[in-house]
């Protein structure tokens, strides 16, 4: 059976991170390309980390019943999961791993329960967000604001995940966030 392994977190925890990782050290594992309507930061490639389109197009996405799920994750920006992106992903035999935010992932998980896990990425303290988000260098002081202001509503979601991987040492969570997928797949 094609798994589904969903990677949810607050901005700034270490999910995009971890998932990097997990790509490099799984070959049957394929990351799902999400659609957002955000600006691509510089070092973002179109078709790679995610498909970037415009507010129009996404509406049109909507219209068409084109998502397994969407969500305006921060006001005004919109992320989905395209049907025909998990089609394709599944086409090809491979698992798929989501960077998705917490309830685009309990929204999946609801549509398949036995294929999916769901992942909550913890950072080990706010503080550590906040620092991590601004070192990360890709928000001005509004976004960053949002994020962090998002991020403490996220946190309430880590009791309906089946798993929490704490980041606080990444060496660590990296080992860790192997052993779940071994575990899984
Ligand atoms: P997310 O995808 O959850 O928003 P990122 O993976 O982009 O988070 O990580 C946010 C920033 O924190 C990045 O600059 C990343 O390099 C850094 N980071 C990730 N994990 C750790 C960690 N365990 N310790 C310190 N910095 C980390
Ligand atoms: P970022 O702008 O930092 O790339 O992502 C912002 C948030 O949107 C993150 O929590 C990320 O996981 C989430 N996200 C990315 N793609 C999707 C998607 O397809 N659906 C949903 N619901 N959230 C997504």
């Amino acid at each position: 059976m094609n798994k589904l392994l969903l990677f949810a977190a607050p901005s700034g925890a270490g999910k995009t991170t971890i998932v990097h990782h997990l790509l490099d050290t799984f070959d049957e594992l394929s990351f799902s390309i999400s659609a957002t309507t955000r600006p691509r930061r510089p070092h973002e490639k179109e078709g790679r980390d995610y498909y970037f389109i415009s507010r129009e197009r996404f509406e049109e996405l909507i219209g068409q019943d084109a998502f397994v799920e969407w969500e305006e994750v921060y006001e005004g920006l919109f992320y989905g999961t395209l049907k025909s992106e998990v089609e394709r992903l599944w086409a090809e035999g491979k698992h798929i791993i989501f960077d998705i935010d917490v309830k685009g992932a309990m929204n999946i998980k609801q549509a398949y329960p036995r294929e999916a896990l769901a992942v909550f990425v913890k950072p080990p303290s706010m503080a550590a967000l906040e620092k991590r988000l601004t070192a990360r260098r890709t928000e001005d002081e509004t976004t960053l604001k949002k994020r962090l202001a998002r991020a403490a509503e996220e946190m309430a979601y880590e009791n309906k995940f089946d798993v929490v991987l704490v980041n606080d040492v990444l060496e660590k969570a990296f080992e860790k966030a192997e052993m779940i997928v071994r575990d899984f797949i």
